[in-house]
């Protein structure tokens, strides 16, 4: 048993954890980090980067294919090499941890793999994974043990064949064919890699489709990817999983009250995820919680003084982005600092092929707060960079204020999405109209003159290079 005094003790290494971990020590705190499987968390290791690291091979191989259409002819077929897809993946995965890790130790972090429960508000037991236990005092501490996947309850669910979103970045075999069970954004974005890579895709969901995006750009990308060959269906009630004897798996489910059944070499759950909150010690420290989740306020406090949480152990966007930010501010809340999370400007990425990204309100929503809008739009068929890349499909939508011309939302579902967004979100925080985005040169020729085109489009009546008819 050893005992110590922090400044900041932080149970869990994923993007809220190191993220405050840095944040903390550039504020001058002595900090503990505590994690008990890999640093980098969710994101890392089983999240963000390995998913995006397929998604890449995906896209390549499907670049590849288009190649005598750009003019390069290759020797042979390409074809799939699924361990060495699932190599490079693991490599950029060490890689990122390695580099993380390497910068908290240049932080003077001070790491123990270990798992870490609260003794009381100030004091961290734990549990090291070469077996020692210690006793940790700390000023505060930082909860941000993030989240896993939830159990659906559904019959068959936990038998050979199916598997969750951990489980299925560790295949060794590409499958040739995937039930996908949810149709939200981990769900979509797993069955595009798949999809991608050659695999028969059927995705079931039981409510909508991809529910958190604008549902005009959803409805586009749904009749997209079915003509990619995935096949989806939506409101359907699950009825449960079960193995049959040529060794495929079959899902049934009832939609429009009729029975239907799905088979796939495998089954992936992505269902929905539960916060990591087991053995912890929060009741027992008074810590309040709601369905599960860890309670704060927007400075990241908890309902107990000095302990704060971040990340998606608080059940909010469960994002890598928002977890990072909360972090930060956590930490330099523990610091002595007041800092509150405003999180009006959420951006939200969907890495499908096309991606789709999004931030501010959508139609939907802004018309439910009374505002009086319009939604001009602009289509990357129309956009010169696009057709260059051969990536005509999507297009830009922005919600803005009638009268004033505030722009409200910015939803892009297209090539480079996710990175495009960024010009919607930093407009939106400066308060510009359409007119002043559509009087902004943008440079040529770019993805990013969609958005000046969408914005021409609201301000001039009509874009210059797209004609509606
Ligand atoms: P986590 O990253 O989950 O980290 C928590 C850490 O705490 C874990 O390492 C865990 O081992 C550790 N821990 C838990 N309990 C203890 C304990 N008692 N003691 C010690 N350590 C403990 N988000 C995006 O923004 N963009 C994306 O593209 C994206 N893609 C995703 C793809 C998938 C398949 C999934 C599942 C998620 C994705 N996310 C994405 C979500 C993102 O990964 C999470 O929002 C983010 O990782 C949350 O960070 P966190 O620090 O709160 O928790």
């Amino acid at each position: 048993m050893a005992l110590a005094t922090y400044d900041l003790g932080i149970i869990g290494g994923g993007p809220a954890g190191y993220v405050a971990a840095i944040r903390a020590t550039q504020l001058g705190g002595r900090v503990l980090l505590v994690e008990r499987e890999s640093i980098g968390g969710t994101c890392l290791n089983r999240g963000c980067i390995p998913t995006k690291t397929l998604l890449e091979s995906g896209q390549l191989f499907r670049q590849v294919a288009k190649a005598a259409e750009f003019g390069i002819a290759l020797p042979g077929t390409a074809s799939v090499d699924f361990p060495a897809v699932m190599a490079r993946k693991q490599a950029v995965v060490q890689r990122l941890v390695q580099s993380v890790t390497d910068l908290l130790l240049a932080h003077r972090v001070e790491i123990v793999s270990g798992e870490a429960s609260l003794l009381s508000p100030q004091r961290l037991l734990v549990r090291s994974n070469d077996g020692a236990t210690l006793e940790i005092q700390c000023r505060n501490v930082l909860l941000a043990t993030g989240s896993d996947c939830a159990d659906p309850a559904l019959p068959g669910c936990d038998g050979e064949g199916v598997l969750d979103s951990r489980a299925v970045l560790s295949l060794q075999r590409l499958p040739e064919s995937m039930v996908v069970i949810g149709a939200s954004v981990v769900g979509m974005e797993l069955a595009s890699i798949f999809n991608l890579l050659g695999t028969r895709v059927t995705v079931l969901g039981r409510r909508s489709f991809l529910q958190a995006v604008d549902q005009q750009l959803a409805r586009r990308a749904r009749a997209l990817f079915a003509r990619r060959g995935m096949k989806i269906e939506t409101g359907l009630e699950l009825r449960g999983i079960e193995r049959l004897e040529n060794g495929m798996m079959r899902v049934g489910y009832t939609m429009a009250g009729r029975e239907h059944f799905a088979d796939g070499s495998v089954v992936l759950i992505a269902t929905g995820r539960r916060p990591l909150t087991d053995g912890l010690g929060l009741a027992e420290a008074g810590i309040a919680t709601e369905r599960g989740f860890v309670r704060t306020d927007r400075f990241m406090r908890t309902s107990v003084p000095g302990v704060f949480a971040a990340g998606d152990v608080t059940g909010g966007a469960m994002l890598a982005h928002v977890a990072a930010h909360e972090g930060a501010a956590a930490a330099e809340n523990a610091l002595g600092g007041a800092r509150a999370l405003d999180y009006s400007l959420v951006p939200n990425c969907v890495f499908t092929y096309p991606e789709i990204a999004s931030v501010g309100l959508d139609e939907a929503s802004a018309k439910a707060q009374g505002a009086d809008i319009a939604v001009s739009r602009f289509p990357f068929s129309a956009n010169g960079r696009a057709l260059t890349m051969g990536e005509e499909e999507g297009l830009v939508r922005m919600v803005y204020e009638k009268g004033s011309g505030r722009i409200l939302g910015v939803h892009i579902m297209g090539p480079h999405a996710s990175e495009l967004i960024a010009e919607g979100q930093v407009a939106i925080r400066s308060g510009l109209t359409v007119s002043d985005l559509a009087e902004l040169m943008h440079q040529h020729p770019t993805l990013s003159e969609a958005i000046m085109e969408a914005a021409q489009a609201a301000t001039f009546g009509e874009a210059i290079h797209y004609r509606h008819v």
